[in-house]
């Protein structure tokens, strides 16, 4: 899995990187600030890494509730 992960880096920049950079998110196209680290925690989890679409998530589980 971090294998996968680490074809999609850009030389430069290491998985384990504290340093925040911009992402674009491919479920709402929006581009969201997140340390790439964090980014990668939540991709090998099968987590969403973008703020928009784990607020959305969140929300939708307080309706649910
Ligand atoms: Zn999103």
């Amino acid at each position: 899995n971090e294998n996968t992960l680490l074809g999609i880096f850009p030389d430069e920049i290491l998985p384990t990187s504290t340093a925040r950079v911009w992402w674009e998110c491919k479920d709402c196209g929006r581009k969201y600030l997140l340390s790439v680290n964090m980014w990668v925690e939540k991709h090998i989890r099968g987590m969403t890494s973008c703020t928009y679409c784990s607020g959305l998530r969140m929300r939708e589980t307080h309706v649910l509730l």
